[in-house]
């Protein structure tokens, strides 16, 4: 059913790519006099490796996905940048999201000119399949994101709806999963080589905690990161960033560790929360991050914001709530006090 030539936008189809000097050759050199760059060494003289092979093989290790099915981006906002510019003719197709969601997919389908259609997620926060099914034959629909565990609302989308989704679709199921490493489950990247049309994004903004190098992983099918790797700026990955995230993924007990406190702290967070006389609800969380409805979300995020203290106004997508990031055991307690001090 899925057929990626029936998918990918006439014009990228026909691209003859960019072909950089380190794309030309490959191999080991003496003498590197191809890409015009000062001899002098610094450590970041040269360009680095447009492909990312090194780093490639290691989260190939980690994920036990082969290379050839990873695309690294500039965060996973390049990646969905460029499935929309892969897929989707501007002015014309579609993509269907699931809202209350992350709000890149809307904003980077704006800058495309792709439009939103949108199937709101039901009073438990997850996909009305039986709703969407119908909706999946539009011929101008080619991808539909689906975050899991959703941001803000914190929960797991469960792995047969998902399947189900897919089985029904032409086009590209995108599964978010920046915050699956806090979930009580593995996620959809052990099923990638069982369905096709599913393109799964992990990023090292949240758990690996390297938000300020800007690193995204797409994995799919080797068709599907053949499109994005065409498309892609030539050294989108910088230097810098490749060196960071190498070394982190050398030192992996630190991040299991980080990992096993969050959990902890947001348990307690959760408990602690659900005591306060201004908390109406605080929703499951498998993620590091709390969703709360308050008696005066609006009143509370300003009273908090004069102390110093900086959550996530979401009350404009789900009535009456804020999203509280999980943080150090000093800040969490922090952030308690000043909503005791509110009441
Ligand atoms: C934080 C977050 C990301 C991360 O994006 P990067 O560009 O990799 O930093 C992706 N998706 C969701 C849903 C997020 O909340």
């Amino acid at each position: 059913m899925f057929d990626i030539d029936k998918l990918i936008r006439e014009n990228i189809r026909r691209l003859q790519p960019y072909r950089s000097a380190r794309d030309e050759f490959k191999g080991e050199a003496q003498v590197w006099l191809d890409a015009n760059e000062n001899p002098f060494e610094s450590g970041l003289n040269r360009y680095p490796d447009p492909m990312q092979l090194a780093l490639k093989e290691k989260i190939s290790t980690i994920k036990k996905v082969r290379p050839q099915n990873i695309f690294l981006g500039n965060g996973s906002d390049e990646a969905i940048d460029l499935l929309l510019r892969a897929f989707c003719v501007p002015g014309r197709d579609r993509i269907m999201l699931f809202p209350p969601t992350y709000g890149m997919y809307t904003v980077s389908a704006a800058i495309n000119d792709v439009a939103v259609v949108e199937t709101p997620l039901d009073d438990d926060f997850q996909i009305p399949v039986e709703k969407v099914v119908p909706r999946l034959s539009d011929e101008r629909l080619k991808m539909i994101f689906i975050c899991s565990p959703n941001n803000p609302t914190g929960n797991l989308i469960p792995e047969a709806q998902i399947r189900a989704l897919a089985q029904n679709f032409r086009g590209l199921v995108v599964v978010d999963e920046a915050y699956i490493d806090f979930a009580r489950s593995d996620g959809m990247l052990p099923r990638l080589t069982e369905i096709p049309n599913m393109v799964v994004l992990q990023t090292f903004s949240k758990a690996w905690g390297m938000a300020g190098i800007r690193l995204g992983m797409a994995f799919a099918g080797e068709a599907v990161i053949t499109v994005l790797n065409k498309i892609k700026p030539p050294y989108n990955v910088n230097g810098l960033t490749q060196k960071a995230a190498l070394a982190k993924l050398d030192r992996l007990g630190g991040k299991a560790e980080e990992i096993h406190r969050l959990i902890r702290e947001r348990d307690g967070l959760q408990r602690e929360l659900q005591k306060l006389p201004v908390v109406i609800r605080v929703f499951p969380s498998d993620a590091n991050f709390l969703l709360v409805r308050f008696t005066d979300a609006g009143g509370i995020y300003r009273q908090l914001a004069q102390k110093g203290v900086v959550v996530r106004d979401r009350s404009k997508v789900v009535p009456g709530c804020l999203r509280i990031s999980v943080g150090t055991k000093k800040e969490n307690q922090r952030l308690l006090e000043e909503l005791k001090a509110l009441t």
